[in-house]
């Protein structure tokens, strides 16, 4: 088995920027007053079936208020739930985070970066919403080169941090384009994979969302997903078991069709992440494994009231049960384009632009010689 840090059966994300950086770096989430494309007419209308925004982020963000206002009661409030944080990332997370000028995105992300307990920005966004330029002007910052004249430096983990920490998410959510269609996504595959190597080619630390349930997928479907993810030139990976929000498109899909739809009970769905985690590169960072949404917004809780600390503990469990790890069934060969060095932190895909950037070095906390 893969020597994986923290004690963990898979290579968890809790724990990366202290791994990194030597101290914990948590997010805060911010509504920076962006739409999306897929809303208001561009590349569809009505959003995706699935999607009521308002479920997704907390109450200190709202767009209403600046983002310096966002950014201090977020810090307040997860002083009182986290004690050790000092220094966050600043995560632009409603709506579609690229959707505008890229004048106007550099000043927005500069203006979060500008905060004094900033460490870094994280930009949540769909993937039909980048390009070249926007990109170029994400990696220039995550190189240093459009902070501020006088100086941009943070103490972080006791060492000066010249260069913020910059991430991009991109909302995939299936490697289905039958499924995409379905949920009225507004953009294919193909175009998740190019944003996601464009991303990376540039240097950029990538992450992605995926949900399992969709309607008209099958479990096996979505098992084998898991080959076409560890293809892409990701970082870290987001899982979300579908959750079906109260009042939207999907819901009246549901009470109409609730025999296209795969349900997962606790149980269920453990035995079915194991299954995905043993198919996954052991490289790839498991952010989450399921969502959150609190439960006035769904129309089910069909787990009754689980957070996701205790969600992990039972996975720790079951993991240990199964005597398995994420990896376990990993074959490269059927990964074609993605041939990850489990000792490098940089995809192929990466140019040397990327590979020259002087960013602390991660370690993957992936000990070969421990292989089974
Ligand atoms: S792209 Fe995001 S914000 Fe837009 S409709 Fe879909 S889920 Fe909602």
């Amino acid at each position: 088995m893969f020597d994986f840090s923290e004690g963990k059966r898979y290579n968890s994300f809790v724990g990366y920027f202290r791994k990194v950086y030597g101290e914990r770096l948590q997010k805060i989430v911010l509504d920076a007053g962006f739409s999306c494309p897929n809303r208001d007419g561009t590349a569809g209308v009505g959003g995706c079936t699935y999607c009521d925004n308002a479920a997704f982020h907390p109450g200190y963000s709202t767009p209403g208020k600046t983002l310096r206002q966002q950014m201090d009661e977020g810090i307040e409030f997860h002083k009182g739930r986290y004690r050790t944080a000092e220094h966050y990332l600043a995560y632009f997370q409603a709506y579609s985070n690229t959707y505008a000028p890229v004048e106007k995105l550099r000043e927005l992300y500069l203006e979060a970066l500008s905060h004094p307990a900033v460490a870094g920005i994280v930009i949540g966004t769909r993937p039909d919403c980048v390009d070249g330029r926007k990109l170029d002007m994400i990696a220039d910052i995550a190189d240093g080169m459009l902070l501020p004249d006088s100086g941009w430096e943070r103490t972080v983990g006791g060492k000066p941090l010249k260069k913020p920490v910059v991430v991009m998410e991109y909302g995939i959510e299936s490697c289905n384009d039958k499924t995409l269609r379905r949920i009225n996504r507004g953009h294919d595959f193909d175009c998740a994979q190019k944003a996601v190597e464009m991303t990376a080619e540039r240097g950029i630390d990538t992450g992605a969302h995926f949900i399992f349930g969709l309607p008209g997928e099958t479990e096996e479907m979505m098992k084998d997903s898991a080959e076409t993810i560890n293809a892409l030139p990701l970082r870290s990976v987001k899982f979300h078991q579908l959750q079906i929000i109260k009042g939207t498109a999907m819901e009246k899909e549901y009470a109409e069709h609730p025999e296209d739809f795969t349900r997962f009970s606790l149980a269920g769905y453990l035995d079915f992440i194991i299954d995905i985690l043993e198919r996954l590169r052991p490289d790839l960072y498991i952010e989450r494994i399921a969502g959150e949404v609190p439960p006035r917004f769904v129309n089910e809780t069909p787990w009754g009231l689980v957070r996701n600390f205790e969600l992990l503990r039972l996975l720790d469990a079951r993991l240990l049960e199964r005597d398995t790890f994420q990896g376990a069934r990993y074959q490269p060969s059927l990964s074609s384009r993605c041939q990850f060095s489990l000792s490098s932190r940089l995809h192929p895909a990466m140019s040397s632009r990327a590979q020259s950037r002087d960013l602390p070095s991660p370690k993957t906390g992936i000990s070969q010689k421990n292989k089974k």
